[in-house]
């Protein structure tokens, strides 16, 4: 019986490589693995895929009656629809430890890393013995790349850089930061896509204490992308807001160059984003310097603000 591996829903680079790496090692441990997405892939993505010689993973948003694998989450909320209808076999992350149960023991590794690529590096290397394939590690050195924002990010550790280093000398890749650089501005791409795509693009829905909060980030060489469409955003967001009955909804601008956020917020209390980060919310959106990470930087200072 097939075993799916997914990672979270607006799938990102690491979601969508580690579900790959991490199936090809279940493959090699004699398991039917398939590796899924569980939404369109972001062009960052579509580039690491076709760059690594690697096809779309299959589009698979419910997992009843299924075996299956989470990787790069555990929250409920970006799981796939029917998640405990399903068999949960395995978890290997590097957030916060979700809201997933099992009735049985099963392999959770989750390591306070940069990258479930790092995570996944660990895996092959320490736990499993196993040999990366060249083209599978080149697929895990983008997503550590992506995800640590080429090492800029706050979650970014020195084993993420290590793990990225020894890929890269595996996947036969001499200049891994013009690599990275190539990869950051086809995630920067914004024309021609919808303000509604944009913002869902790289999204998570959080609660935090009983407040349904929304936050999307869009990481970009250069702000000035998105001069044009700042507006349409904004209104995408209030649109968003009112659908999910949410308290705030928001969408880091993050420039990855100047290493800052611009944050866009539409909130029933803007003095959240004050007590936060120290910044008053004035008009549609503020600068945060040295902002670049929701899991580290936006979720937990919005936790702490919503709960006081
Ligand atoms: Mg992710
Ligand atoms: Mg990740
Ligand atoms: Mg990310």
């Amino acid at each position: 019986m097939a075993v799916y591996v997914l990672g979270h829903k607006s799938p990102d680079t690491d979601s969508v490589t580690a579900a790959i790496a991490f199936a090809e090692l279940q493959k090699m441990l004699g398991v039917d693995a398939v590796p899924c997405r569980q939404g369109e892939l972001n062009p960052e993505t579509k580039v690491v895929l076709e760059k690594f010689g690697f096809a779309e993973p299959e589009l698979r948003t419910d997992v009843t009656g299924e075996k299956y694998m989470l990787v790069d989450h555990s929250d409920i909320k970006q799981a796939p629809d029917n998640w405990d209808k399903g068999e949960l076999m395995a978890v290997v992350d590097h957030h916060k430890i979700g809201d997933v149960t099992t009735p049985n023991p099963i392999l959770f590794v989750a390591m306070p890393v940069g990258c479930t690529g790092t995570v996944l590096y660990t895996l092959y290397k320490d736990v499993f013995k196993k040999d990366i394939p060249a083209n599978v590690a080149g697929l895990m050195m983008s997503a550590i790349l992506s995800d640590t924002v080429l090492f800029k990010s706050a979650t970014c550790t020195p084993e993420d850089k290590a793990a990225a280093e020894a890929l890269a000398k595996i996947a036969g890749v001499d200049d891994m930061m013009a690599w990275g650089m190539e990869m950051a501005k086809a995630k920067s791409a914004v024309d021609g896509v919808s303000p509604r795509d944009l913002v869902f693009r790289d999204y998570k829905d959080f609660d935090m204490s009983g407040k349904a909060i929304g936050i999307g980030q869009l990481e970009l060489v250069s702000l000035d992308l998105v001069d044009n469409i700042r507006d349409d955003l904004y209104a995408e967001l209030e649109k968003i807001k009112a659908e999910k009955n949410a308290h705030s909804i928001f969408l880091m601008l993050t420039d990855i160059m100047k290493e800052g956020t611009d944050l866009m917020a539409v909130t029933d209390d803007p003095s959240i984003v004050e007590k936060a980060f120290g910044v008053k919310l004035e008009g549609k959106s503020v600068w945060l310097p040295g902002v670049m990470s929701r899991k580290k930087q936006m979720v937990p200072n919005l936790e702490k603000a919503c709960a006081s």
